[in-house]
């Protein structure tokens, strides 16, 4: 039976395909958004949708929602916008969490959060499982993101053991596709947009540093799957583990736009993770998934869409 869901970041890059593949799914959803790095642009043609509902609101504020499913996914991902205001984003992860727990509480909603990889830090163990504990520094100017989402995933533990919510946890890995703003400041649309303006490609440090990237469409089927699953099973790591230097995704960008930019090395910002992979032994046997999208064939997608919105 179609449930109510609630997603939180609901204008934002993945929570907009998020809502589209629910209402595919034929649930209702009520998108709710405060607009900081989400657009009204990404869910345009969702608006005048009957089992569609847009809620302009700050989930550091309470709210009471009749819902079954709440995905909480509000909160800046790029460390460009988390870092803008940093005591805001600790406030959502902490303050929001709260009350999107204590809503699912009250209405005895099932709740998800998105968590990220950057619970491991800068890992000291490679692939990351979901049983390592990571590698964090909390006091450096990635912790009000890293740090925050562990709070958050202690209080999605905290409130499931002493109130009984039924939680789900994803651990979500570098996802990258279609609605990310030109602006966002993250690798894989900074490199797009960068070679498609025909200017110099930005890598940070030497470049050798690793990251696995996942294509959005995979990442919402898990997010669907995990909400499905019959009982909370810890913690989730989801994600593509297929490893890129960010020197190899800079060279795969200028071949696939075409470009004649450059490529010029800027210092790396501080705290960045050297490496990082997931182990998704655990998604694979509990929700039956696997990632199907190649870096390539993904690739191709977002410049696709970033062609037309800078010739927009
Ligand atoms: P995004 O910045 O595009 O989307 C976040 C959305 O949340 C935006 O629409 C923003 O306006 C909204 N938001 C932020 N703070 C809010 C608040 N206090 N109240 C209400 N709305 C608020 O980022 P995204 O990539 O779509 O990420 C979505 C979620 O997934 C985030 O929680 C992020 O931490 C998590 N995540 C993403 C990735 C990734 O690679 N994209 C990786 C790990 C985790
Ligand atoms: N990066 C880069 N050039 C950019 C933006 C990012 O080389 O224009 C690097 C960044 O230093 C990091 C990697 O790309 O090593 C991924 O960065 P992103 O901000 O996308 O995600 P995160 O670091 O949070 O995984």
């Amino acid at each position: 039976m179609g449930k109510r869901v609630l997603v939180t970041g609901g204008a934002g890059f993945i929570g907009s395909h998020l809502c589209r593949y629910l209402l595919a799914k034929g649930h209702e959803v009520l998108c709710l958004d405060n607009f900081f790095t989400g657009r009204k642009s990404n869910i345009d043609e969702l608006v005048e949708r009957h089992d569609f509902e847009l809620i302009r609101h700050d989930i550091t504020e309470p709210i009471l929602l009749e819902v079954d499913w709440i995905y909480n996914l509000a909160c800046p991902a790029s460390p460009v916008h988390y870092q803008y205001n940093p005591v805001k984003t600790v406030k959502t992860n902490v303050m929001g969490v709260i009350n999107m727990l204590g809503l699912a509480k009250r209405v005895k909603a099932r709740i998800l959060q998105a968590s990220t990889s950057e619970v491991y830090g800068d890992p000291l163990v490679h692939p990351q499982t979901e049983s390592y504990w990571g590698h964090v520094n909390p006091i450096g100017i990635r912790s009000c993101y890293d740090e925050g989402k562990r709070v958050a995933e202690t209080l999605m533990m905290d409130y499931h053991r002493q109130n009984r919510v039924d939680i789900r946890i994803a651990r979500i890995f570098n996802t990258y596709g279609p609605n990310m703003l030109v602006d966002d400041g993250r690798v894989v649309s900074n490199f797009i947009v960068q070679a498609l303006r025909g200017e110099d490609l930005t890598i940070y440090g030497d470049g050798l540093q690793t990251r696995s990237f996942c294509y959005v469409d995979d990442l919402v089927a898990a997010l669907y799957r995990l909400m499905e699953s019959d009982h909370f099973a810890g913690p989730v790591n989801l994600g593509n583990p297929c490893e890129f230097t960010m020197l190899k995704l800079a060279e795969l960008v200028l071949e696939l736009t075409d470009s004649q930019s450059e490529i010029t090395h800027l210092p790396l910002p501080e705290d960045d993770p050297i490496q990082r992979r997931p182990d998704i032994s655990k998604a694979k046997s509990l929700l039956d998934w696997t990632p199907k999208v190649q870096l390539r064939e993904g690739l191709q997608q977002a410049v696709n869409y970033f062609r037309q919105v800078l010739e927009g």
